[in-house]
């Protein structure tokens, strides 16, 4: 009797993988953010990365960052997407995976949805007023904030 492999890879390593590779999927030159949420049962319920909202091209809308018209009108953040791709009912409990920290109106759509953990990669922002408020909605809602521990396994896919 052969007994079970070792190197598996962890729950943490598995959705937060997912939610990296789902940034890949980003057609932003400047930032691409993924997130993945999952049950209480370690179903993955939904995906979502940062871009247009559907019927808006990705050759049309623009992607750059100034002027009068730019992205900040378009884009749909990773994890709103996530939340709207999911089709399934409620996200009461569920634990959301994500690339770069929740800005502050994810944060409102993480809370109204019932998510209770967010696990969180980069969080280069932290120091803005934009994260920082966010912070302050999570916490008072009572939602887990959890940031991700890399364990420095490196995965290759032969795609
Ligand atoms: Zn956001």
């Amino acid at each position: 009797m052969s007994t079970k492999r070792q190197d598996y890879i962890s729950w943490d390593e598995y959705f937060m993988g997912v939610a990296m590779l789902s940034a890949m999927r980003s057609k932003d030159p400047n930032t691409q953010v993924g997130a993945c949420i999952v049950s209480e049962e370690h179903k993955i319920l939904s995906m979502g990365y940062n871009g247009f909202p559907l019927g808006c091209s990705d050759d049309e809308f623009p992607w750059n960052r100034e002027g009068e018209d730019n992205k900040y009108f378009y884009t749909t953040h990773s994890e709103l997407n996530a939340i709207l791709n999911y089709r399934g009912g409620s996200l009461e409990g569920a634990t959301i995976y994500v690339t770069l920290f929740p800005c502050n109106e994810c944060a409102k759509a993480i809370i109204q949805s019932g998510i209770r953990e967010v696990v969180y990669d980069d969080d280069k922002y932290a120091d803005t007023a934009m994260v920082i408020a966010s912070k302050k909605m999570l916490r008072a809602a009572g939602v887990t904030l959890r940031r991700y521990e890399r364990s420095g396994r490196e995965v290759r896919l032969a795609l």
